[in-house]
């Protein structure tokens, strides 16, 4: 169902406590940057309801280093991660992933905290957290708490996410190793991962995939071959079982399978 954007339910917050006590109270459905939100109900996968706009709290829009872990807001938008020094230093795959977002007005408006909470398999910037062990942090009106990104997603489009409570940061502890990224899609701008992977060249390599599963997944097998001494043919050939992707529209499983297990030699030669 279509629905135009003047008719909706939606209440304006300016500041973060007034959004925790108003999604608390009335249990309104955020909206940061709107660009999987109004795609979603016009599609029909989402009907209109009433919604809480956040996207004027400018408090949640900081890239910041507290101690040595990386701050990054959740209403940073894809143009703001590019554009900051602090991003490129400590988690350049993340700037490479932005790059990658859709166009330059989805990079305007587009945030990392709605590529997270809105659960999709094919999220560019959720690899990249995956194999970071980013942390995403959690407010109610009441409480803060911190969930690993890998722990986070609990199915297809499920989060450990509540309704009372926002993503209100993403922090990220130093990295060690060598980062690498790669988007496989149709074509290089303006479409939806086939497969995309970040890893992490370490002793213990830390290697994510996106839109081979439910979920963004971690593959722990596979590092685990590698960082016992194993080959990277051993390790292809893990990923390979290990991996357990579905056809969609976009790709088949066979096609995804085979694409992960290019990228994973590839990673490995590129990172030597
Ligand atoms: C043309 C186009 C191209 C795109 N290309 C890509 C691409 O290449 N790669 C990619 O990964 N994505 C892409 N997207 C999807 C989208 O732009 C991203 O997922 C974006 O990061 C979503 O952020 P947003 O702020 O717009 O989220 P919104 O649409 O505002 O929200 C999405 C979901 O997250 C929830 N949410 C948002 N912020 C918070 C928060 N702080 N706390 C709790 N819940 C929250 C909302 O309630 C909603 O469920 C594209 C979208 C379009 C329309």
């Amino acid at each position: 169902m279509r629905a135009a954007v003047s008719a909706l339910d939606m209440r304006r917050a300016t500041s973060l406590e007034e959004a925790l006590k108003i999604i608390r109270d009335e249990k309104r459905m955020p909206v940061a940057g709107a660009t999987d939100v109004y795609v979603a109900m016009n599609f029909g996968t989402l009907v209109p309801k009433q919604f809480l706009d956040i996207w004027a709290l400018d408090e949640l829009r900081t890239i910041s280093s507290r101690g040595d872990t990386l701050v990054i807001g959740a209403l940073t938008s894809y143009t703001s991660l590019i554009q900051s020094q602090l991003v490129a230093d400590r988690v350049p795959m993340l700037v490479q992933a932005s790059r990658l977002v859709g166009g330059v007005q989805i990079q305007n408006r587009g945030t990392l905290g709605g590529n997270i909470a809105n659960g999709s398999p094919a999220a560019d910037g959720v690899p990249v957290l995956a194999a970071v062990d980013a942390i995403v942090v959690l407010r109610s009106a009441d409480a803060e708490r911190r969930v690993s990104i890998n722990e986070y997603y609990t199915g297809y489009r499920q989060t450990m996410m509540r309704a009372d409570e926002l993503i209100v940061a993403i922090e990220i502890s130093p990295v060690e190793g060598k980062q690498w990224f790669r988007k496989v899609g149709t074509r290089a701008a303006q479409a939806i991962s086939k497969v995309v992977m970040a890893a992490v060249r370490a002793p213990s390599p830390r290697i994510a995939f996106g839109s081979v599963a439910a979920t963004v997944v971690r593959a722990r097998e596979t590092e685990r071959v590698l960082s016992s001494g194993g080959s990277i043919e051993d390790a292809a050939e893990t990923l390979g079982r290990e991996l357990k992707p579905i056809d969609d529209v976009r790709s088949t499983a066979e096609y995804r399978r085979r694409v992960s297990v290019n990228l994973l030699r590839r990673f490995w030669a590129d990172t030597e």
